[in-house]
This record gives structure tokens, C-alpha cells and sequence, in this order.
């Protein structure tokens, strides 16, 4: 399943470049172009699925897995205090780009970070 104007599909087929943190089978973990704070990094399914509504459950296992995995790599290389995961699920919930994705941003104490 891919969407030929999603740029997270694009992304995932290496059309589109990224600074990638993490890579298996079936999912991608790259920089988020536009950081909340440094670090802040996007876990997305490499195939198109609209939102975290979307998505098999058979995936729910690999993606805790990988959030994990990813969660420590950005504390470890930004030096961060805690993380915040986060998914944006429709428009209405800010949702703007319409490829699941999760979130993973740095926080360090004291930042001040609105979100
Ligand atoms: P949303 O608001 O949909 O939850 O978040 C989408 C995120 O994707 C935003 O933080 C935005 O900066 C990021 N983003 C959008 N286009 C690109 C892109 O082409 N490359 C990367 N690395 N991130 C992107
Ligand atoms: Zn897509």
C-alpha cells in the first residue's frame, strides 16, 4: 500500500531523502525537518496508512519495540531529560501530514516547550 503523493511514502522508498535513526522491515525513524527541539525524530510504517486508527494491530508489538529502541537512541545522542511521544490523529488534532506517524521529542529541564 502506498500513496504516490504521500511524502512519507516517498520518504519510506528512498525518493525522498532523510536523516534516518532507525530502519526495519516495516517501519522508518527519521529527523523531523521542522524540530521542536533538536532531535525530535518521527516514527512512521513504511506502508500508507492514514492514522495510528488505521494500523494493523499486528504492528502494535514492532512499533512499542521501536519506540523503545528509538526513544533511548534520541535521549542517549541529544542528551535529553525525558521525551515526549506523541500522535497527532486528524486534521482537527493537528494532523498534517496524513501518513501515520509518532512523534518523538526531546525535552530537556527547564526548556519551556509549549506543545
Ligand atoms: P503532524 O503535524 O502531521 O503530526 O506532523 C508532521 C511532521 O512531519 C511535522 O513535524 C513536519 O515538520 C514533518 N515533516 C513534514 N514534511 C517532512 C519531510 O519532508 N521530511 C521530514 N523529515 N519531516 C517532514
Ligand atoms: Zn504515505
Amino acid at each position: 500500500m502506498r500513496d504516490e503523493q504521500c511524502i512519507f511514502c516517498r520518504i519510506a522508498a528512498g525518493e525522498v531523502p532523510c536523516a534516518k535513526i532507525y530502519e526495519s522491515e516495516r517501519l522508518l525513524a527519521f529527523l523531523d525537518i521542522a524540530p521542536s527541539m533538536k532531535g525530535h525524530t518521527l516514527l512512521v510504517p513504511k506502508e500508507h496508512y492514514r492514522t495510528l486508527l488505521d494500523l494493523p494491530s499486528d504492528l502494535g508489538e514492532e512499533i512499542l519495540a521501536a519506540l523503545k529502541v528509538v526513544g533511548r537512541a534520541v535521549m542517549e545522542g541529544t542528551g535529553a531529560d525525558g521525551l515526549n511521544f506523541g500522535v497527532n490523529t486528524n486534521a482537527a488534532a493537528g494532523q498534517v501530514v496524513m501518513h501515520a506517524h509518532f512523534h518523538l521529542i526531546p525535552r530537556f529541564a527547564g526548556d519551556g516547550l509549549k506543545l
